[in-house]
């Protein structure tokens, strides 16, 4: 079926000659469906917004973009069928050859069928029927969650029936902001330029967005521990996000209800204007891992304010993690994926907000110092692999203040100050993406003696100094049920 649908793309294509996939039966899958907006440097530069339905990619050329502003519609020209593979392809198809020129993943993410405010992120099959009808009659409404591009569009065909317009829907994800800006693959972290230089590690497809087993949502997990280090390092294997100094919590999110439960499951206090914000991230079934955290007047978090919250406080809840979506199970995927999973899924707002992560560490942490946000810092990493240990108490007790990651520290200080009054734009949008690769080359590569040392972790070394840190590549063996 899908075969004859890719006929087009095999007949505009020499497998041999170009990188591009060739069609391949693929696996039946589960959970939501996937989109991808590719930027292309093709005879003209353009936007390739992909939607997976029954199994091929449906495609339309953008030579714009997408906006958020309901007032500047996109011509979006439909092109052909792709293969469900395409969707992570990113590098140059070589001159001569049909579409020659520079493809990088400009985002990507799940989307669903948005009839009313109904959605249907749960149930493929339904969402898949809809889309199909959607295109038949010429105008589907869709919800995106990707990394750049968040909110609900309508794709609405005009009458010579090959060109539609892209229009976004009003909905809080409006903004003015030109998103074509932001110019980085968010798979690769690569310009088109890049690409012509470097070759590029190519990723299964269905990891572009949440995969996983089925599951019914859990109703308690106990989290991943943190541990204790000395000072940053670079690795591979590792990701940093700043240290936040609040409530470990994990919030299980389901159409009846918002619950906040703690490291050892128990549920935390009430928290209704969070518990509201959680409500709206419009998908049956979803849970979150991340902190708790109230402010001193000064803007600074705080676990004495955190730990003396009245109902008018406001609290925000920092995500770091997502280990159920839609009815999937993310929790065996590497943590790597579940990140990029969690800047998709996540509907940011006021209350609601994603923590940055990277793997420069010793970049970050020199960025954090520069930032004037070091404070007293005391070290603690979290590690995938980590049995479990009662470390509340322990991370309580290291946790002074916070160490932040450069873009944590550039995206929390203004809104620390102003945290009842934030916007609710997802950052990616909000504020154009620095890759670690510009912060090492803009910022001088002299260390400074406090930083000289980057040692062993120890657990109970209280004097310690660093950030969390995440090992991203193992299964994280210390979830369960
Ligand atoms: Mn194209």
């Amino acid at each position: 079926m899908a075969k004859d649908k890719l006929a087009e793309y095999t007949a505009k294509r020499s497998f041999d000659a170009t990188p591009e996939p060739a069609p391949a039966p693929i696996a039946k899958r589960n959970g939501p469906l996937l989109f991808v907006i590719q930027q292309h440097a093709a005879r003209r530069l353009h936007y390739d917004l992909r939607l997976e339905c029954d199994g091929v990619l449906k495609s339309w050329a953008i030579p714009k973009g997408p906006a958020l502003d309901p007032s500047e519609k996109r011509l979006a020209a439909q092109t052909e069928d792709h293969p469900f593979d395409y969707a992570s392809f990113e590098g140059v198809i070589p001159a001569g050859q049909y579409g020659a020129g520079e493809m990088i993943v400009w985002d990507c993410g799940v989307y669903s069928p948005d009839e009313g405010n109904e959605y249907w992120f749960h149930d493929r099959e339904e969402a898949e029927r809809r889309v199909r009808a959607g295109l038949d009659k010429g105008k589907l409404g869709f919800f995106l969650r990707g990394e750049k591009v968040k909110g609900s569009f309508a794709l609405v065909r005009m009458a010579d029936r090959k060109n539609w317009l892209l229009i976004k829907h009003k909905d809080r994800f409006v903004a003015g902001t030109d998103l074509t800006a932001l110019e980085r693959s968010v798979l690769s972290a690569a310009t088109l330029d890049d690409v012509k230089a470097v070759p590029l590690e190519r990723l299964a497809a269905e990891r572009l967005a949440p995969c996983g087993p089925m599951e019914s949502i859990p109703t308690s997990l106990a989290p991943m521990h943190a541990e204790l280090g000395e000072a940053a390092f670079d690795h591979a294997d590792w990701m940093w996000e700043p240290k936040l100094d609040g409530y470990r919590a994990l919030a299980l999110i389901t159409e009846e209800r918002v619950t906040l439960k703690s490291r050892r499951g128990l549920e935390l206090g009430s928290f209704p204007r969070l518990e509201t914000e959680l409500a709206k991230q419009a998908v049956s079934s979803m849970v979150l891992d991340g902190e708790l955290v109230a402010f001193e007047p000064d803007g600074k978090p705080s676990f004495n304010a955190m730990q003396n919250v009245q109902p008018s406080t406001p609290v925000v809840f920092y995500c770091f993690d997502l280990l159920h979506f839609a009815g999937l199970n993310l929790r065996k995927a590497p943590y790597r994926d579940r990140r990029r999973w969690l800047a998709q899924c996540l509907l940011p707002s006021a209350l609601v907000q994603l923590v940055h992560a990277s793997e420069q560490g010793k970049a970050l942490q020199q960025a954090a110092r520069d930032s004037g946000l070091e404070g007293t810092r005391r070290a603690s990493t979290r590690r995938a692999s980590a049995p479990p240990r009662g470390s509340r108490l322990r991370r309580r007790r290291a946790a002074i203040s916070w160490s932040a990651a450069i873009h944590a520290a550039r995206a929390l200080a203004p809104r620390l100050a102003r945290c009842s009054s934030a916007t609710g734009m997802p950052r990616s949008c909000a504020t154009p993406r620095t890759s670690a690769r510009d912060s090492m080359t803009r910022r001088s590569p002299k260390r400074r003696s406090g930083s000289s040392r980057c040692a062993a972790i120890r657990a109970h070394s209280p004097r310690s100094r660093s950030c969390i840190v995440q090992q991203c590549g193992s299964s994280p063996r210390s979830w369960r049920r």
